[in-house]
């Protein structure tokens, strides 16, 4: 019984193969169509989900950019990275590592030929939207005590209400010491909320924009209800809460205006669907990208062309800052790496190709009017090649030149990685941005790749484990190549 069945379909396609009308097989030549990665290569997907057993773990512990950039600094180490110092001569094979003030991270491995002949350059963003404490966040009021936020980054705020989120972040204490927050996320944990409003009292709330559902101001996030017991003091819950939080972190009310920290929503990354085919979890834009092209420059020997592989801040709130790609420090690196090798930073940075690794929007059938299905990416299809992002006519973006465009397609077709084009949906339907322009304004040939999204920027983001993989051997394909 076991042989017959790859026999009887070998007959079938030879007999279909026969049939093939002339017009049948013009076709076949030259129009071309999307496979589904499943198709193509179903032996792939035992491996990929292999493969996001460790992204999952990953994403759990680093839910921030700082938490990315120390877990990622841990790995680099592991793998036999050295701290960058300034004005040495790094050889062919040689890896170094360097992160700029706790949340960004840049990583290199020296190239066999020149770094005149250009670096193979990917960058990824580790930080994602969430709600930020504000400097003087808690407050107490009818009995609850709450804490003031400020969004960061393009949060739809409706989605924020009336879940668990977690806390993390750090506070510098008077005289340097930081102490570490991260609650909300070990069993036992207590997590925190955001309300909204019961349906029977929200007439007139339902009658706001989704936009203005839950407004700026309503982002209050519920830490405490148990009053302190002395009835003689004020705000007693807002006491009570201040006297656990010295208890457990040793610090005050005016330490908010030293800190930083963010609730993120609390819940683990998760398989999703009976096949088990996606990872659901926060925080994919853009750790999805950061963490494939991490796993590739860690994998990377002795590769033709210097890699660097960037983890930035700041994307999401347009790249401003001094952990931001708009601020010159990756570009600092490369200098200094020019400097140590007595070479030219202008000619290194005129030769570097760079893929900009980011996630775009996956075609999704429920909301379909937005999108533009022919030039829209899908999920397992592939990762995802964005010639451009922007809005109104392509302003604020990279538009990657046909060069650059033929240069990752022969890339990625000669190193078997199924890859797939999409636009941020159709033409004036809104719009968006990456990095990908403040590596162009540089001089430098970008493209902006990554891992198609459901859910971009809401709490729980969708991914397809196929993807995710096809990302990671793009970025492999990229640094292991001698183009
Ligand atoms: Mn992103
Ligand atoms: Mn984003």
């Amino acid at each position: 019984m076991k042989n017959i069945l790859p026999c009887i379909r070998k007959k079938v396609i030879d007999v279909k193969e026969k049939e093939k009308t002339e017009g049948q097989k013009l076709a076949e030549k030259l129009t071309f169509t999307q496979a589904h990665i499943h198709d193509e290569k179903p032996e792939l997907f035992e491996i990929a989900k292999e493969f996001c057993e460790g992204y999952k773990t990953f994403l759990e512990k680093a839910k921030t950019e700082r938490e990315f950039a120390f877990h990622a600094e841990k790995l680099l180490a592991e793998g036999g990275y050295q701290p960058f110092e300034r004005g040495r001569f790094y050889k062919a094979g040689d890896k170094v590592y360097t992160v700029n003030r706790k949340k960004a991270v840049l990583a290199a491995t020296i190239g066999e030929k020149p770094l005149s002949e250009g670096l193979h350059i990917s960058v990824a963003h580790i930080d994602s939207p969430r709600l930020d404490l504000k400097p003087n966040p808690l407050y107490e009021d009818a009995d609850l005590a709450l804490l003031k936020t400020h969004y960061y980054g393009g949060i739809r705020k409706y989605q924020w209400g009336a879940m668990p989120l977690a806390l993390h972040g750090v506070v510098v204490k008077k005289g340097g010491e930081t102490v570490e927050i991260r609650i909300g996320e070990e069993p036992g944990d207590p997590v925190f909320c955001v309300n909204d409003l019961l349906p029977h009292l929200a007439a007139e709330q339902s009658k706001r924009t989704l936009g203005e559902g839950l407004k700026g101001e309503e982002l209050n996030i519920v830490v405490g209800s148990l009053p302190y017991a002395d009835k003689e003091v004020k705000e007693r819950v807002k006491l009570y809460t201040l006297q656990l939080l010295y208890e457990k972190y040793g610090i005050t009310e005016r330490d908010f205006v030293r800190a930083e920290i963010e609730a993120v929503p609390a819940f683990k990354a998760s398989d999703v669907g009976f096949d088990r085919a996606m990872v659901g979890a926060y925080g994919q834009d853009d750790r999805v990208c950061a963490y494939t092209a991490l796993q590739a420059e860690l994998e990377t020997k002795s590769p033709a062309f210097t890699t660097l592989c960037v983890l930035t801040d700041k994307e999401e709130i347009g790249s401003d800052g001094n952990t931001g790609l708009n601020s010159d420090y990756v570009f600092h690196f490369i200098e200094a790496l020019c400097e140590g090798r007595g070479e030219d930073y202008k000619a290194a940075a005129a030769a570097s190709k760079c893929l900009s690794a980011d996630v775009n929007a996956a075609f999704d059938p429920t909301f379909a009017s937005v999108y533009e299905k022919r030039n829209a990416a899908y999920c397992n299809r592939g990762c995802v090649i964005t010639k451009y992002t922007g809005a109104r006519g392509k302003s604020d973006t990279s538009d990657a030149g046909a060069e650059m465009m033929g240069y990752v397609a022969d890339l990625l077709d000669e190193a078997g990685v199924m890859w797939q084009t999409g636009e941020l949906g159709a033409v004036d339907a809104g719009g968006g941005g990456t990095v990908a322009k403040y590596v162009a304004n540089h001089n430098i040939d970008v493209v902006d790749i990554g891992v198609p999204l459901l859910s971009m920027h809401a709490p729980f983001e969708l991914a397809a484990k196929l993807d995710i993989y096809m990302a990671y051997l793009a970025f492999r394909a990229f640094a292991d190549s001698k183009k």
